[in-house]
């Protein structure tokens, strides 16, 4: 694997800066012993005042581009450790939520199937059991498939399907899939306007985006679930916007949401299941489709609202799609020939 040198990494310019100052206090020394006598003798016999003077110059410049080099250094060296510990603050975090998410539907399908083996439970109660652990084994499952995309994405190495879809109907679809997923009641989900234009999408990777995104608003919603999906196409893109009317977002942490592994947490917001994923691997199907994602909110208890903006066929990059669907086909050819 080939490793391009970033010349702007912290580090790198923190070690360039402890060159620089090295270098120049080696200069300094040099310059001050091979000068020293000559100097003092020239000043003693002509003018001190004015040797001195000169002399004090070139060491004050001197003195102060060491000054600022170490400066320079210690503030990038700064930065980065504070982005480090951030980071792993977060990544922490993050073990915290993946193994409480891990460990509770695997506790209570354990209880489930105790039940059913230690004691005589009716039938209907039975099914109720079964429809519990299949969707304790959802929850699992779906934990394992964001930490996978995300190992993924990581990695570049998404697998994608693209076709060309009438974008609107296809969002529809997805919509009555996630509806049927989540068992939400469909009159707390309004639908608005339509999308006739076309764009090139992989549908598996478009309903992780549907998904992560209705699921966040029903968690983030105290009181009673509304969410209103607004769609619409201009010459150039496609727009989707999810409103919700939840516990909103405020504005200093409206833009960290999408990076991995960010949640928001407050005493007063109730311990919500989640691992701080979803949003990151969102973002990165978005922009693999060559679009954008944003979010507003008014702030804390004001709702939020996610905008999406994806390309449509017309006016998305040629090579780009070229490239998609040369892809997708270089797959179809690989799984027609296993
Ligand atoms: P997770 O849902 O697993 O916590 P996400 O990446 O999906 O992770 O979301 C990151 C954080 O963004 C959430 O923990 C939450 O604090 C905030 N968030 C996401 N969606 C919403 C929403 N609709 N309303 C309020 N806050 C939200």
């Amino acid at each position: 694997m080939r490793h391009r040198i970033n010349i702007f990494h912290p580090v790198f310019i923190f070690i360039l800066a402890q060159l620089a100052w090295l270098f120049l206090l080696g200069l300094w020394i040099y310059w001050y012993v091979s000068n020293y006598i000559i100097l003092k003798q020239v000043g003693e016999n002509f003018a001190p005042q004015i040797a001195a003077k000169s002399t004090n110059l070139v060491a004050l410049v001197s003195g102060l581009v060491l000054l600022i080099s170490v400066l320079v250094g210690m503030y990038f060296i700064f930065i980065y450790l504070n982005k480090q510990l951030s980071m792993t603050r977060l990544y922490d975090n993050f073990i915290a939520n993946v193994t409480h998410e891990l460990k509770s539907p695997l506790a209570s399908i354990l209880l489930y199937l105790e039940t059913l083996r230690d004691r005589k439970v009716p039938q209907t109660r039975q099914q109720e059991f079964v429809s519990l652990m299949v969707k304790d084994v959802n929850r699992l499952q779906s934990l394992i498939n964001s930490i996978l995309k995300l190992s993924g994405i990581e990695k570049k190495k998404l697998i994608a399907h693209y076709h060309v879809y009438r974008i609107g109907d296809a969002v529809k679809t997805l919509l009555g899939e996630t509806i049927e997923l989540f068992k939400l009641d469909p009159d707390s989900v309004r639908i608005e306007g339509d999308a006739p234009c076309t764009c090139v999408i992989d549908y598996n990777a478009l309903k992780v985006v549907v998904d992560n995104l209705v699921d966040n608003a029903v968690k983030f919603t105290s009181g009673t679930f509304h969410l209103t999906i607004q769609m619409s196409c201009t010459s150039k893109f496609f727009n989707l916007k999810f409103i919700d009317q939840g516990i909103g977002i405020s504005k200093n942490n409206q833009n960290k949401i999408f990076h991995r592994f960010f949640r928001i947490t407050k005493p007063d917001i109730p311990d919500i299941r989640g691992t701080g994923l979803g949003l990151h691997i969102v973002q990165e199907i978005i922009r693999s489709h060559g679009g954008k994602i944003s979010v507003f909110s008014e702030g804390e208890n004001r709702g939020s609202t996610f905008t999406i903006e994806l390309p449509i066929y017309q006016v998305s990059k040629k090579r780009f799609l070229k490239h998609l669907l040369k892809a997708t086909k270089k797959l179809e050819k690989q799984s027609d020939a296993a």
